[in-house]
């Protein structure tokens, strides 16, 4: 299958998964995921209509961002962990940052974006359970968000999930649920929630971002590092 036909499977269960949820077509966006994945696939689903990409290592986007400049309405996001001294490579070229856990980081992130003249939309990481390494535990999300009003450019937007891996979709429902629960709590708009392996329950309980990468591109060329 073509980068081109997945593309297309993918975008008609997200329509199919807004209807069921009665939400109107379209209105989940599509972050396609192509870390490891070479330029030829990203540019066949750039001329599928694919404009906003997800990657996960600093260098990687920098270097994809430059490579892929030529491109109209390019847009990509860092989904990924981030060195703090990485975050130069990042600022300039990413439309947003989309897994903030780390107050440091934040602090960099933002001199970074200073400097640059410009302001970044972030997403805070939200941390699970104990099966999951990375993002900010609910009961110190409220602490978190009001660190970050004090950052004059960075703009949060809302919340991420990363649930534990598992085989059946439905075991992550109530995963996403809780993410949802706690952006409508903390007045937050944005949620990048749902994989490959489960974008569809994760539009269902309210993404407004998924990140999709396996179903759209294939397996990876080489694992992630
Ligand atoms: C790799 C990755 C994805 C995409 O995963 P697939 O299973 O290939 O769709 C989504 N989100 C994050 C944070 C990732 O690292």
């Amino acid at each position: 299958m073509s980068v081109r036909e997945n593309l297309e499977k993918v975008k008609a269960r997200m329509v199919a998964a807004e209807a069921r949820a009665g939400r109107p077509a379209g209105s989940v966006r599509l972050v396609a995921v192509s870390k490891t994945q070479p330029m030829e696939k990203i540019r066949a689903a750039y001329e599928a209509g694919q404009r906003l990409f997800g990657e996960n290592y600093a260098q990687e986007l920098r270097d994809k961002a430059e490579a892929l400049k030529d491109l109209p309405d390019l847009a990509l996001h860092f989904i990924g962990t981030l060195q703090k001294n990485k975050a130069k490579y990042v600022v300039p070229v990413a439309a947003m940052f989309e897994a903030l856990d780390d107050l440091g980081l934040a602090r960099e992130l933002d001199k970074r974006a200073a400097a640059a003249s410009r302001i970044l939309p972030v997403l805070v990481e939200v941390n699970l359970g104990e099966e999951q390494k990375g993002g900010v535990r609910p009961d110190d999300l409220a602490g978190f968000l009001a660190a970050l009003r004090g950052l004059p450019s960075m703009r949060v937007e809302g919340l991420m999930c990363i649930p534990p891996p598992c085989e059946d979709p439905e075991s992550t429902r109530p995963f996403f649920r809780k993410v949802a629960l706690l952006g409508r709590e903390h007045g937050l708009g944005a949620l990048s929630m749902g994989m490959s392996s489960d974008f569809e329950v994760a539009i269902e309980e309210g993404a407004t971002l998924v990140r999709v990468g396996t179903a759209i591109f294939g397996e990876r060329s080489y694992p992630a590092r």
